[in-house]
């Protein structure tokens, strides 16, 4: 019987991978290490292998799953700038994704977490749990229609921020290395982003890690913001330069932040570090400030998103190991 390591697993995974390993008989055995130089060794004997990883893969990973006889690696997200497809594809070695599970997961998170600064959700509930009831200009908000709304990135998550924020009646400008004709409709398109963020109330970023856009929202950037906008990454943490961020948000440029990825986290998301000591000097000025909504990459996570993943992730091994390829191949 066909075996299969789904490596890099979560509790609230196991139960939706046993019904799939059963309607596609395949045995599945689960670890929650993810895929190193030290635990690839638990490979032996497999046929297949799903993952979830977070950081950057060892490049002599590809050379030893060749040795092993393991054909691919189906990442269980759509971002995979952790592989080197080139390194992966001289050994032989298939990366696949699951490059859209819910993009309407990730988009509504975006939307939320900018109603929630706007809105000054944190500040109000703090001061009425304090039994502080009044009606004072600290917590007066901006109506979300009145404001422009800058999508950075108009893929599938952008375009679908970009409706939702339109069904507010907010003014939606964009800019994409490649405008989706379809989203002229909706989205008036700039011809760069410091075009597109100039006049913008909410900036939203959409857009995978490369290495062109690393640090692109650097200080240069964040000066050219309209003062008292909205950051919101749900994104990718290198595309930002943290330090300047804090900067933006100390000097009035910025009102606030939702960062639901962060350039170091995969120290630390999504793992339980209650009673643990975080030694990330930025991370820990993010996690005090209040005008930051810091999240565990969470923007993702609903019920449909970690079906999709699951089921994405096996049916890509499965695939590899039927038809030698599969739909979401990479490299
Ligand atoms: P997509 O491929 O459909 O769209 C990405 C868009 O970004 C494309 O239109 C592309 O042309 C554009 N783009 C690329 N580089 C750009 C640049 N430098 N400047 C402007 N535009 C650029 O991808 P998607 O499904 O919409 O996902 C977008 C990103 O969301 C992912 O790459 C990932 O980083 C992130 N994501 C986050 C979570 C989460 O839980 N926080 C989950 C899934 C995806």
């Amino acid at each position: 019987m066909t075996k299969i390591m789904m490596f890099g697993v979560r509790e609230d995974e196991k139960g939706l991978a046993r019904e799939w390993a059963k309607e596609n008989k395949v045995t599945l055995d689960f670890s929650e290490d993810i895929l190193t130089m030290e635990t690839i060794e638990q490979l032996e004997a497999y046929d297949g292998v799903t993952t979830q990883q977070t950081g950057k893969l060892d490049d002599r990973i590809y050379k030893r799953l060749n040795e092993l006889g393991i054909k691919q690696i189906a990442q269980r997200s759509a971002g995979f700038d952790m592989y080197n497809l080139e390194e992966a594809a001289k050994n032989d070695v298939i990366i696949s994704n699951v490059p859209s599970y819910s993009p309407n997961s990730i988009s509504e998170y975006a939307v939320t977490a900018a109603l929630q600064l706007v809105r000054k959700t944190d500040l109000i509930e703090k001061k009425v749990k304090e039994h502080d009831f009044r009606w004072i200009e600290e917590i007066r908000a901006r109506e979300i229609k009145s404001l422009e709304v800058a999508i950075i990135g108009t893929g599938r998550i952008g375009q679908i921020a970009a409706q939702i924020f339109r069904g507010f009646g907010s003014k939606v400008v964009g800019y994409d290395l490649y405008p989706n004709e379809a989203a002229k409709e909706f989205i008036e398109y700039k011809d760069s982003v410091e075009e597109a963020i100039e006049n913008a109330d909410i900036v939203s970023i959409h857009m995978p890690a490369t290495e062109d856009n690393y640090h692109l929202f650097n200080k240069d950037l964040f000066n050219l913001f309209k003062d008292g906008a909205i950051f919101i990454n749900t994104a990718r943490g290198s595309i930002v330069d943290t330090k300047a961020l804090i900067e933006a948000l100390d000097n009035g440029k910025l009102a606030g932040a939702a960062l639901d990825t962060y350039e170091y986290e995969s120290t630390y998301f999504p793992k339980d570090y209650r009673g643990k000591e975080i030694t990330d000097p930025v991370l820990k000025e993010l996690l005090a400030r209040e005008d930051v909504l810091l999240t565990p990459h969470i923007a993702f996570y609903t019920d449909v998103a970690v079906k999709n993943l699951v089921e994405g992730g096996l049916d890509a091994v499965l695939s590899v190991l039927k038809t030698g390829t599969c739909e979401t191949r990479l490299n």
